[in-house]
């Protein structure tokens, strides 16, 4: 068993001698069989969430409503969930009403896939209701009972299916996707922010191309924001020798550049329509700027980089490595480090200085000589020094007053 299992047994322990059920559940127990490194431990119970609380000293409630109650031992945290069965789905989403039960057949029948559907005892021993063991031994996803039942309890199983195929490099049973193909516009009903992480997921996965091929043969794609003509962007992507990302904001950077879009506008538009974060926004238009001159010039201006800085350069660097017009990474991390000042902060002189030197008056003009004056520092045409940006301001504001 992995440490993780091991550091989490006496939990299970202590449910057990309290004459509940508890098992290790979902993707940690998948990984395991795998033999693929872990990150959460799930445990599911017989026991009631006040049944659980009752039992442990420290407990904090994070899904009390679903039955999830997370247990604090030794520094960590384990999420514990009680065997409930799930019912209603009206809206393609989640359910109307959660039962809890005490029956582990009934809590592994609601998960998605086969491969999530599997159970492990703390000795180890794997309860397997529904062949998910023969499905990770021939590499398949295979939704749990009726596949085209569980897209319509919640469409979001179908992302998570070509997520999964991505992932894990493996197929999607018939089927499962021929259920996909068939049910692919309720993906509208699902929340964007929610579709965004598997697709993200998919894209950082190891295979993103099984993913992306299997997007393209459900049509499922043209549920996705802003992606309904995006069949040949999609294309270029699989055909792209095996390539692999493992950071956000390149897969977005990666998107818009295959995409053509025209300007930064357009790429807000779609991060926009997708929900993502500002601060990505401005990650990835900085990024494609940084394309559009690695691929133009042999050299990068002092202020391309400057305006970029170091993580955006880096992602554009990435990215553009991927496509075959990148530069050595070092290249750009010297050129980066060699500018004369990397924040505009570092600037020598400030607005007060200006103020009180009377160069310039309160008012509009104050940035735009500050904005001058960290050009000319960045492009080395005035040393960082009060004195000289001094001289250079009066230069300036001179020019603009005549
Ligand atoms: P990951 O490695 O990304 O964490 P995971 O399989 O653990 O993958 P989670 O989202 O952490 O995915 O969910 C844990 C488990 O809960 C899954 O393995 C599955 O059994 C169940 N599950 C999660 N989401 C759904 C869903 N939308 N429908 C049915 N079961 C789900
Ligand atoms: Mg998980």
């Amino acid at each position: 068993l992995p440490t993780e299992f091991e550091q989490a047994k006496p939990i299970i322990d202590t449910i057990e001698a309290a004459g509940y059920e508890a098992y290790f559940v979902g993707g940690s127990v998948r990984d395991t069989i795998l033999g693929k490194p872990i990150h959460d431990v799930d445990i599911a119970t017989s026991a009631f969430p006040a049944e659980v609380k009752g039992l442990f000293k420290r407990t904090v409630d994070t899904g009390i409503e679903h039955g999830t109650v997370m247990i604090l031992d030794h520094g960590k945290g384990y999420e514990t969930t009680t065997f409930r069965t799930e019912s209603g789905y009206q809206d393609f989403r989640r359910p109307d009403q959660v039962t809890f039960v005490r029956s582990l057949k009934e809590d592994l029948k609601r998960r998605d896939f086969t491969i999530n559907a599997l159970a492990m005892r703390a000795n180890g021993e794997v309860i397997d209701l529904f062949d998910g063991l023969a499905d990770l031994d021939a590499q398949v996803i295979r939704a749990v009972g009726v596949a085209e039942d569980r897209f319509h309890e919640d469409a979001l199983r179908m992302m998570r299916a070509v997520r999964f195929a991505s992932q894990l490099r493996f197929n999607i049973e018939p089927a499962t996707q021929q259920a996909i193909a068939d049910n692919a516009l309720l993906l509208t009903k699902i929340a964007v922010e929610r579709t965004r992480v598997e697709w993200e997921k998919l894209l950082m996965g190891q295979r993103p191309d099984r993913g992306l091929q299997a997007l393209v043969q459900t049509e499922l794609y043209r549920y996705m924001p802003k992606m309904a003509d995006q069949l040949p962007m999609l294309q270029k992507l699989i055909v792209l020798p095996e390539w692999h990302l493992d950071s956000i904001e390149s897969t977005w950077t990666l998107l818009a550049w295959l995409m053509a879009l025209p300007n930064e506008a357009a790429i807000r538009q779609l991060l926009k329509a997708w929900k993502t974060s500002n601060e990505l926004i401005d990650h990835v238009t900085a990024a494609w700027t940084v394309m559009r001159a690695l691929q133009q010039d042999a050299t990068l201006a002092p202020m391309t980089l400057f305006t970029a800085g170091a993580a955006a350069l880096k992602t554009a660097n990435t990215v553009a490595n991927l496509l075959g017009f990148g530069r050595p990474q070092s290249e750009l991390t010297a050129a980066y480090a060699a500018l004369p000042i990397q924040d505009k902060h570092a600037l020598a002189i400030n607005g007060g200085d200006l103020l009180k030197q009377k160069i310039v008056q309160p008012g509009p003009q104050m940035g735009q000589v500050l904005a001058q004056l960290l050009v000319a520092v960045v492009t080395s045409q005035v040393p960082n020094e009060l004195e000289k940006l001094l001289d250079f301001a009066t230069m300036v504001a001179d020019t603009e007053n005549n």
